[in-house]
């Protein structure tokens, strides 16, 4: 038996309480889904948070996007829209008295397209639940662990209690093209810009929403722009022209081989060694063509591809540019090939797992769920990697289940975030320490 100074978080009190708040839960998350948020277009979600955040007596602090402030930064990609004064929002609880270990919860704001959205069951943006779970578009990716992160500090409250130490909150724009809301706030931190330190941090914790797991590794990944200007012709004279689409898709399969010879067995790094195909290279966008019956003019293609940690972004687009550049030569010397780096330019990362701040959200986990929770090799990338290429601030990402994030019907189990939410308070209360609740 062990003592515990008071006050004692005690589980079942913990579980009944996030039972009771489960309606709040659901309706903040509607609403925050409700709060359109594409990449770009951040501003009603972040209007949306400022709100939550004052709701719940934090000072939210706005970190103005500033790319020119950015740019030197290795970890800067080129941005897909103008920076038009959008913000993060950073707030932070402060406990009564200094000394308690801290954690910063980082969530980004920004969603993926929804696609047709007469394939959607019913509107993405108008959240529903069913069966246990919450529908829209960003329900789970990843509006859904940035809820589970304030509804710990609403949790605890409702017991009368408040964390010991620093329990940040940061919710960035920009996370699913570029990472450069994250980039900014972290540049912030570390130029001591507004109030907030970076040295107020001792973890941090991304609840992106990969089922519970933490995190141990993540790939890099980088989008290229790939411009393929041809010969246009009527096709009655077809040999006449040079056909930019069909070299496109010539390209792309051509791409696939470097694909499989860079998931190779043999040149895997050892944290993606039993990942089933780590590394993917997907054709996302392609443009081209005026009229049916044209040799066409142009195609532009818009990829992603992945790699591995320890390869920088750079390298990994020199060998990819230099393929294309090969291929597109073999198959027509007349093509002309533009390609332009927009986007991610995101490097992998590691993370060490080891570090105490990591232990004890694993036992934190283990105290609420009965088992360990599995370590996950990511073949996508997190904004993680800002704080573990950057500083020396442990992280990992662990939030709650979700289901066809970035496809059609996204949602989030209700039950996991419930899960997240008292690991998240199990967490605070063992790493942070737990206080009495001063309004
Ligand atoms: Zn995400």
């Amino acid at each position: 038996m062990t003592t515990s100074s008071f006050p004692f978080l005690d589980t079942a009190t913990l579980r009944t309480t996030i039972d009771r708040l489960t309606p709040e839960m659901i309706d903040m998350l509607s609403d925050f889904v409700a709060a359109r948020s594409p990449s770009g277009a951040e501003q009603p979600a972040a209007e949306f948070i400022e709100r939550t955040l004052i709701d719940l007596g934090l000072e939210p602090e706005r970190i103005v996007l500033n790319s020119s402030l950015l740019e030197s930064n290795p970890l800067f990609s080129c941005p897909c829209d103008p920076d038009n004064g959008r913000f993060n929002l950073l707030a932070r609880h402060l406990p009564r008295s200094e000394g308690g270990r801290s954690v910063l919860f980082n969530g980004h704001l920004d969603t993926v397209p929804t696609g047709p959205e007469a394939l959607w069951a019913r509107d993405p943006h108008e959240p529903w639940v069913q069966d246990g779970w919450l529908y829209g578009r960003g329900a789970g990716d990843m509006k859904g662990g940035i809820v589970c992160a304030l509804m710990a500090l609403r949790a605890l409250r409702e017991m009368g209690l408040q964390p010991a130490g620093i329990v940040g909150f940061n919710a960035v724009l920009d996370e699913e093209n570029t990472g450069n809301g994250t980039l900014a706030t972290v540049h912030a931190l570390q130029h001591a810009m507004g109030k907030a330190r970076l040295t107020d941090f001792d973890a941090v914790i991304i609840p992106e929403p990969f089922g519970e797991t933490v995190m141990s590794a993540q790939v890099g990944v980088c989008w290229m722009f790939i411009e393929i200007t041809g010969k246009p012709a009527h096709v009655a004279y077809m040999n006449k022209g040079v056909n930019p689409i069909e070299a496109g898709i010539a390209i792309m399969a051509d791409l696939k081989g470097l694909e499989a010879e860079w998931n190779a067995p043999e040149v895997r790094h050892p944290a993606f060694r039993d990942v089933a195909h780590p590394l993917n290279f997907n054709l996302g966008r392609i443009d081209g063509g005026e009229w049916n019956s044209s040799v066409p003019c142009t195609c532009t293609m818009g990829i992603r591809f992945g790699f591995f940690p320890g390869v920088t972004a750079e390298d990994a687009t020199r060998a990819v540019t230099e393929r294309i550049r090969a291929c597109a030569t073999r198959l027509n010397p007349d093509l002309t090939v533009e390609i332009s780096s927009r986007g991610h330019y995101s490097p992998g990362c590691e993370y060490d797992l080891d570090a105490p701040a990591m232990q004890v959200l694993a036992q934190a986990h283990e105290k609420i769920t009965g088992v360990p929770p599995e370590r996950l090799a990511c073949t996508a990338t997190t904004d993680g990697r800002h704080f573990a290429l950057m500083t020396d601030i442990p992280v990992t990402n662990y939030g709650p289940t979700a289901r066809n994030i970035h496809g059609i019907d996204e949602s989030v189990s209700i039950d996991s975030m419930k899960r997240v939410t008292a690991t998240m308070v199990q967490f605070i209360a063992d790493w942070c320490g737990i206080e009495e609740y001063q309004a």
